[in-house]
């Protein structure tokens, strides 16, 4: 094995324990690279412990102190860039320049938290003569985040910084699949300064995930992952009484206009269906084409064509999700959808075990096929035709997802229509993946995201603090009133 066995990280240190433990696979080769230990309640409490330990004092210490950690840590990440983005590649699959990218978003998101001490600041104002409301933010505690396998790095930090530097002590569960990076992540934060207890991480799959919605000193939980975990996941927290923010997959279509620019929009889309193996929640995955598109699509299908599996594009996570993409494609050419460019029997020499899907572009997908309805989270496009963009609009709007959605064409009507209809959280206007950079929040809606609020940025404020409402009086002069 080329990495030592994965351990958890609690109370400062990785811990040994003889847990029970499952392979840790390199998407790219097939072999097995490492083992993580499937943890339980037994090892969340330890860690909730540790937390509950450092919480009085991290709590105490002032903001603008607080965030010196990630100060120092952003240069951490970007100092050792090289070497992260080789663990993600390793463990996820995805290129070295798409690795590179999630440390880059991870640092920027750090940037964001070092800025909070300036927009987290408490409210102050003389409510009544000699008497003063002010309102300021308080940490919840110990908190939790759940993290999905296809960005190692960067996902665990859309709640790292924010919720730590905001005070509370956060218990990081990864992916069983990507286990390794968190292990850096646990060590840099350390290198930077923050103390031990306030980050930790605990391995595990489901019973770990339970018993952090079931734990009684955890008060919040932020989870990223599928749709049908992310409601499990949701309905146990707040069953148990607990703040939760549970973000889930995502189905997401792109409106193609006769009047978009063609190689703009071609080369987007298929960057947005392509990127990391088509394996983000932001993917294109259904194309809506208006009319006369097929000069785009043309362009589209060259592109697709010309890229290179295991140079331009990786593999996927899993053999099984191999099979699951290809039993998608399978089933929309044997209802007569047209397969345009097929990744299915994609071989890379040398990487004769890995996962390797190339991109696929499906046209004639009726809206109803499976492939149009269902995440497939694999680089495959699915192509429904529409009339006019009214029907495009409502194609998209039927869908029970709402992460992203955008739009290709030059008219500034018809992008201000979508983006007013789209039924989604985020929406692009010649954007592939309309992510919001910071300071703007990142969040989808309807089946996409349960509970409220968005788990970065400025949303992440209000769902990793809670506010109290002070009220003073210092002068007896002020005398009463009804107010006070
Ligand atoms: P997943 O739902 O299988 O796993 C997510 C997390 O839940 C993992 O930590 C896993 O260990 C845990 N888990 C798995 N099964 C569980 C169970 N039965 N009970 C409790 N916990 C369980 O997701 P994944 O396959 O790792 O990630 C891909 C999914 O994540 C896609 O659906 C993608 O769209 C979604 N995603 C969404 C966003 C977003 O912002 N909305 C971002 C990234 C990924």
């Amino acid at each position: 094995m080329k990495y030592p066995q994965v351990r958890n990280y609690i109370g400062g240190g990785f811990a040994a324990a003889s847990l029970p433990e499952i392979d840790v696979f390199d998407p790219s080769a097939g072999t097995v690279i490492s083992r993580v230990p499937i943890s339980g309640a037994n090892e969340l409490n330890a860690a909730v412990t540790a937390a509950k330990k450092a919480f009085p004092a991290w709590s105490a210490m002032p903001i603008k102190q607080r965030v010196q950690v990630f100060f120092r840590y952003k240069r951490l990440l970007e100092h050792h860039i090289d070497e992260l983005a080789a663990l993600i590649s390793e463990e996820n699959g995805k290129l070295m320049s798409e690795a590179r990218a999630e440390v880059e978003k991870a640092a920027e998101l750090c940037e964001f938290a070092c800025s909070l001490p300036q927009i987290a600041t408490g409210e102050v104002l003389e409510v009544s003569r000699g008497v003063e409301c002010r309102v300021e933010r308080f940490p919840l505690g110990v908190v939790a985040g759940i993290a999905p396998f296809n960005f190692p790095n960067m996902v665990p930090h859309w709640s790292i910084p924010n919720a730590i530097a905001l005070g509370n002590c956060f218990i990081l569960k990864p992916s069983e699949l990507v286990p390794l990076s968190a292990g850096r992540i646990a060590e840099l934060l350390a290198e930077a300064g923050l103390p031990s207890g306030v980050f930790q991480v605990v391995h595990g799959g489901r019973d770990v995930v339970e018993a952090i919605c079931d734990h009684p000193d955890i008060s919040a939980i932020s989870f990223v992952g599928s749709t049908k975990i992310a409601k499990a996941v949701y309905r146990r927290a707040t069953h148990n009484l607990k703040r939760c923010l549970a973000l889930g997959g995502a189905k997401n279509h792109l409106i193609v206009m006769p009047d978009a620019d063609k190689e703009m929009a071609a080369s987007n889309i298929i960057a947005s269906m392509s990127g990391c193996a088509g394996q983000r929640c932001m993917a294109a995955s259904v194309m809506v084409a208006v009319s006369a598109t097929d000069h785009v699509i043309a362009r589209m299908t060259e592109i697709a064509k010309a890229m290179v599996p295991g140079k331009d594009i990786g593999p996927v996570i899993s053999a099984e999700a191999k099979a699951r993409i290809v039993g998608y494609i399978n089933e929309a050419e044997a209802n007569g959808a047209k397969v345009l460019v097929d990744g299915r029997k994609t071989v890379v020499a040398g990487r004769e075990l890995g996962y390797f899907l190339g991109p696929t572009i499906i046209d004639h997908v009726k809206a109803d096929m499976k492939i149009a309805q269902e995440e497939v989270f694999g680089p495959v496009l699915a192509i429904v035709r529409a009339d006019d963009v009214d029907q495009a609009i409502a194609i998209e709007n039927a869908s029970p997802y709402g992460n992203a959605a955008s739009v290709y064409t030059e008219s500034g009507g018809v992008a201000r229509k979508v983006m007013e209809r789209a039924n989604a959280g985020m929406v692009g206007v010649n954007v592939g993946v309309p992510v919001p950079r910071e300071p703007f929040s990142f969040g989808g809606w309807n089946e996409s995201r349960f509970g409220v609020g968005d788990i970065t940025g400025k949303g992440s404020i209000e769902f990793w603090t809670q506010s109290k409402k002070m009220t003073t009086k210092w002068n007896r002069e002020a005398g009463t009133n009804w107010m006070s």
